[in-house]
């Protein structure tokens, strides 16, 4: 049986095989861009988000303008992804947050970033990750749904749990490169339906039958 040592050696190998350069894909200009765009992330895709920023972004072109925002108008352009209302409130509200209470800057202590209304622990380091460069592995859906495939963590682990056990398992200074090679994987091959298995060199190791 493959030790847990092995297991991870062969997970990373694999990852820097096929997914040497990856990154996020959402589009931004400005750290409070990506800050929006990651809340406007949950429960949608990249892709759905990156159709409505550039057209919100350009529409409010400093975070003065979007804290001013008509919430009708902003729910008017971002209408096309789910849970757009909650959203458009809460695109507002961190606009006028960052204004009021940060000088306009996004800090980047996780505390004071889960202060932003929408902000939780996962998009907290997702912004940590991209816009600073501090260490972080958030879990969402697919990395969740790949670590308990390849049993890295128990079935009913949450995504805190898979956080935390993925952070000893894995070193420090792979955990941002780690966390967009595990959303691509899952996104381009490790789908939740109908993954590619023909010849995934993780078969061995998985327990998707
Ligand atoms: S064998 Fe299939 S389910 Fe398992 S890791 Fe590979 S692609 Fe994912």
């Amino acid at each position: 049986m493959m030790t847990t040592k092995n297991k991870v050696s062969e997970i990373s190998s694999f990852l820097d095989e096929v997914f040497p350069n990856v990154g996020c894909e959402l589009v931004y200009n400005k750290d409070y861009e990506l800050v929006i765009a990651v809340m406007l992330s949950a429960q949608t895709t990249d892709i759905s988000v990156n159709k409505v920023t550039p057209i919100l972004f350009d529409k409010y072109k400093t975070l003065e303008e979007l804290a001013n925002a008509s919430l009708f108008d902003v729910e008017e352009i971002i209408h096309s992804i789910g849970l757009y209302k909650n959203k458009a409130k809460n695109a507002i509200a961190i606009a006028k947050t960052l204004v009021n209470d940060y000088g306009g800057v996004v800090p980047s202590d996780k505390d004071e970033l889960q202060k932003l209304p929408g902000v939780g622990n996962k998009t907290a380091g997702v912004i940590r990750a991209e816009i600073f460069r501090i260490p972080d592995l958030p879990v969402d859906t697919h990395i969740l749904r790949i670590s308990k495939r390849l049993n890295l963590v128990e079935q009913k682990s949450s995504p805190l749990d898979t956080e935390i056990k993925l952070k000893k398992l894995f070193p420090k200074e792979t955990w941002i490169k780690l966390h967009h090679q595990l959303i691509h994987f899952g996104r381009y091959k490790c789908m939740a339906r109908n993954p590619q298995c023909d010849g995934c060199k993780l078969a061995n190791i998985c327990n998707k039958k």
